[in-house]
């Protein structure tokens, strides 16, 4: 049973120290949010899972970590600057401000590809304020969504020439650095470059906590092959590998759904995208509306490696990138063919992951004495906290003294803590509600014997485990 709704989450979220509303001592900043001691850690997990499967289970990736901000002229010849924008309107009844594609009755229903005029649907009273429900909207307008700044301390306000951007994707960095990465580790097409890190887009209308921020978390991959690969079929064998991951990281498949981008809807750059979906909205009573963006694939052509390029030029011979000073072309050795390579790009976020695993991971058990109690099956290597290792009595000077040789004992190998500030019950509970596979117990017999019972946070079962085999044991059953 997962999550009934992301405000569950948001509740749990809070007050076991997963993730807080940013900036409360100065009344909170709309849609931003700060992750705490356990979220640090899912996060950390997330991305770990994220590298060690791509960058180092696999041999033809390798990773980065660019600039936050570039040149701008990345941004011109990306096409960001031109094309970075989503469509806002206005209600005029109770003064909220949209993005308007994520309005009811935007689209029309059925096929999306077919053309039509958003003003003239707007005008006709076929789109519905998300707020107060009324249809009396202004025409759409574009806003880009990059966030400016600017560089340099003696910089005014308005100078071009110190004009920047923070990034809106990671994507720039990696193309930029393709031929970079590609000599100085000898790679040959087929191969991908993996980056993690924040992204920034000043949305219209964020919300929904950590689904759709103005800051967030971008774990993307460009993976470079010939022109004339099976560029589609590439696209679906991604799509099928991540499937795979988002299952392995603990999601139900029946909470994933796959979405292809219809033809008017895909981003400037792409020829084919397809969403895989996570039921964010469980409560809805429509089943489309349960869905929302985890992640996307697309494919992106050689869009990006040739405009940032040099050398290409316009039907009249003007080169089309008169600032660049790199041609980012791929000398094929085995052909001697020069070309630009084609992109299949898998872009996911790393808070919607988190949220979805979250949501997945909730569950609820009655006790025996009919008390209901969370339960976070996280998957272990998601987990922030491995073990927990408890006392049984506190006011016993020997049995405090060797849960904490214990919990030192493990901490090089796997994070665990130390916890005595309530009765056993307590503390179990305390456990199951942060997704803390393990708990460890001392007990008066351990001071005889040696050993500990480990309790398992789903099944509730308890074993008698050795000290000496404890470190392997838990390792044992935390890669189950
Ligand atoms: P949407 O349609 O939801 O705005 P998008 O299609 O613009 O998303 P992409 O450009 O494909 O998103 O970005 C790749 C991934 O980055 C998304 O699938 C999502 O996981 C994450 N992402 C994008 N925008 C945000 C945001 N504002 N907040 C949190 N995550 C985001």
């Amino acid at each position: 049973m997962p999550a009934p709704n992301i405000d569950t989450i948001v509740s749990l979220a809070k007050r076991r120290g997963f993730v807080f509303p940013s900036s409360e001592v100065y009344g909170g900043l709309g849609s931003a949010w700060d992750y705490g001691p356990l979220g640090v850690e899912l996060c950390n997990n997330v991305k770990q899972s994220w590298w060690r499967w791509l960058v180092y289970e696999r041999d033809d990736i390798e990773g980065i970590d660019s600039s936050i901000i570039l040149n701008r002229l990345v941004w011109k010849y990306s096409g960001h600057e031109a094309t970075f924008h989503d469509p806002l309107v206005d209600c005029r009844e109770c003064k909220s401000r949209m993005r308007a594609d994520k309005l009811e009755g935007y689209f029309p229903a059925g096929d999306h590809a077919v053309q039509f005029d958003a003003n003239e649907r707007l005008r006709g009273g076929l789109v519905k304020c998300a707020n107060c429900g009324s249809t009396n909207l202004t025409d759409e307008r574009y806003f880009n969504m990059m966030f400016r700044t600017t560089l340099g301390a003696a910089a005014a306000e308005e100078d071009p020439a110190a004009l920047a951007y923070l990034r809106p994707e990671t994507a720039q960095g990696i193309f930029i650095n393709f031929l970079n990465v590609q000599t100085t580790m000898r790679r040959k097409i087929p191969f991908g470059i993996a980056q993690v890190g924040k992204s920034f887009r000043n949305e219209i209308t964020p919300g929904n906590f950590i689904l759709r921020t103005r800051e967030f978390e971008q774990m993307e991959m460009e993976y470079f092959v010939k022109p004339d690969a099976e560029h589609l079929k590439l696209v679906d064998e991604w799509v099928e590998l991540y499937v795979e991951w988002f299952k392995g990281l603990g999601i139900d498949g029946r909470n994933l759904m796959l979405h292809e981008v219809p033809a008017d809807e895909l981003a400037h750059y792409s020829k084919r995208t397809v969403d895989i979906m996570y039921r964010y909205f469980p409560e809805r009573p429509e089943e489309e509306r349960q869905w929302e963006e985890l992640m996307g694939i697309a494919y992106r052509t050689d869009f990006d490696l040739r405009s940032h390029s040099n050398k290409p030029v316009d039907e009249e011979g003007n080169r089309i990138n008169a600032e660049s000073t790199e041609d980012l072309s791929y000398f094929d050795e085995s052909t001697k063919t020069r070309f630009y390579p084609h992109v299949i790009e898998p872009a996911a976020g790393v808070n919607r992951t988190v949220l979805a695993v979250l949501m997945d991971a909730y569950s609820e058990k009655t006790n025996d004495k009919g008390e209901t109690r969370v339960i976070l099956k996280l998957a272990p290597q998601l987990a922030p906290i491995k073990a927990a290792i408890l006392p049984l009595a506190k006011n016993k000077p020997e049995i405090v003294g060797m849960a904490k040789a214990i919990k030192r004992s493990l901490q090089p190998t796997l994070r665990a803590v130390y916890d005595d500030t309530g009765g056993i019950g307590k503390l179990y509970a305390r456990q199951d509600e942060i997704g803390t596979p393990l708990c460890v117990t001392v007990d008066h017999q351990s001071l005889e014997d040696e050993a500990v019972t480990v309790r398992d946070r789903d099944t509730w079962e308890q074993e008698r485990v050795k000290v000496s085999d404890l470190p392997e044991h838990l390792q044992r059953r935390l890669q189950q």
